[in-house]
């Protein structure tokens, strides 16, 4: 289709290809059985991904100290934000029921949302080749790891990966730890920090110029020359999608925890900052398995760069990019700078997205400065995206008839509204001062 025919089709796409921010309420949405088929993953999967994550820990301990207490789990806080709430509501947001931080943005190891997927699926490549060559016996401790037999087994063997930059960081770190070659392939608006801290960690990082959907082409070419390489894709990863799924059921543990219930009267609203789909996907599967119809998930995306909108509202997926549309795909969120959606994620949630809210640049300033004043916290630009779902849910008209018809309305004070943080631990001091100072001129 072209673009004009797709603008007629759907008015909505007229107003994102005005760079405009947009409120889409996912027809599709359907009741989780029936969400639930003909899908090429299972709740089985992300048991299966959550026993691997435990059976590695003894040597995520070992090679990462900062997990001792959590004894080799990386897991990230679950924080209520009554002060950003009270703030935000003063301008007018209208948020009802509790405001909370999933703080990935400090998860242990990578600093962001990516320390899930990323690892999960290096840890399990390594698994696999260590299996296969008999280096490893099933039920034996995986602390052998971190030892230098292993190590020097992996060291023949190399991981490509193309990134805007937190999955090279995940994916990086956690090859060098287990002692693998690897290889980072960054888009030209990678941040310079990033690239710095993997070199720095003897990882191989090669620059283009071009944006992210090119590096990743270039990564995935050189791995395939390679019979002793492994390509990370990003774009249709089930091994990354289920790491990032299995934060769901750790999720309900602290809900449980902090004595929070889930169930139709109270319901819970999950707001995630999408790129390519494969985090924020992830964490919806495993969420809508965790608590079925009683969840909603929106994402967000910032105007310039809504692939994931653009391919669910048109059902063409990865068959059509943002610059198909006239935008640039460009962002100062580099963590959701992409023009493409993931196929498999698109296709694998489209009836379990309740929606999705796009976003200008200038309001994650806005937001990163508003949730550091209000309570103390730091999280990167991009992982600020998702303050836009609360901010609008309660006030955009698309979303408003959304809460009326889904009968989310008559249980708002009694709702959960958890705003997923994505990013930002890892993040140097002199950043942090040129971000607020852009938050200042904002
Ligand atoms: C990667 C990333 C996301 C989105 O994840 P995708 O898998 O690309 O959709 C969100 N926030 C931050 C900070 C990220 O690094």
């Amino acid at each position: 289709m072209k673009t004009e025919e797709l603008e007629q089709a759907y008015p909505i796409i007229d107003e994102m290809a005005l760079g405009h921010e947009v409120t889409w309420i996912n027809p599709m949405l359907a009741p989780v059985a029936e969400a639930m088929q003909g899908i090429s993953v299972s709740e089985k999967d992300i048991e299966d991904a959550g026993a691997r994550l435990e059976r590695f820990a003894p040597f995520i301990q070992a090679a990462f100290p900062e997990t001792k207490e959590t004894k080799g789990l990386i897991e990230s806080p679950l924080k209520e934000i009554s002060s950003m709430k009270e703030r935000m509501n003063r301008e007018g947001c209208g948020i009802q029921g509790r405001l909370m931080l999933k703080m990935d943005s400090h998860l242990a190891v990578a600093g962001s949302v990516k320390a899930r997927g990323g690892i999960y699926e290096i840890l399990k490549h390594a698994e696999d080749l260590a299996l296969s060559a008999g280096m490893l016996k099933e039920g034996e401790d995986y602390g052998k790891f971190a030892g230098e037999e292993m190590r020097k087994f992996l060291s023949g063997y190399s991981i490509h990966v193309g990134s805007t930059g937190n999955l090279g960081l995940s994916i990086g770190i956690i090859s060098a730890a287990l002692g693998f070659q690897v290889n980072v392939h960054m888009s030209a608006d990678a941040k310079q920090w990033k690239k710095d801290l993997l070199r720095s960690k003897g990882v191989q990082v090669i620059e283009y110029a071009g944006d992210y959907g090119k590096a990743v082409k270039e990564g995935r070419a050189l791995a395939e020359k390679d019979p002793k390489s492994y390509f990370v894709d990003d774009e249709n990863s089930k091994d990354l999608f289920l790491g990032y799924a299995v934060a769901a059921g750790r999720l309900k543990r602290q809900l449980q925890d902090q004595g929070i219930q889930v169930d139709r009267e109270h319901p819970l609203v999950v707001y995630i900052p999408c790129g390519v789909g494969g985090a924020p996907g992830g964490i919806t599967f495993g969420l809508k398995q965790e608590f079925g119809d009683h969840v909603y998930v929106f994402f967000e995306e910032p105007v310039q760069a809504c692939c994931m909108a653009l391919g669910m509202i048109t059902g063409l997926h990865d068959g059509i990019c943002v610059q198909d549309i006239g935008l640039t795909g460009k962002t100062e969120a580099d963590g959701l700078a992409v023009g493409r959606p993931s196929k498999f994620v698109g296709k694998t949630i489209s009836r379990m997205l309740a929606g999705e809210f796009t976003v200008c640049d200038e309001k994650l300033y806005h937001y990163m400065k508003e949730l550091m004043d209000t309570e103390g916290i730091f999280i990167e630009p991009s992982s600020c995206a998702a303050f836009e779902g609360p901010a609008r849910l309660f006030r955009d008209r698309e979303s408003r008839e959304f809460l009326e018809q889904s009968g989310l309305a008559e249980h708002l004070q009694d709702s959960t509204h958890i705003v997923w943080a994505t990013g930002g631990s890892l993040v140097p001091e002199d950043m942090r001062t040129e971000y607020r100072k852009k938050a200042v001129l904002s």
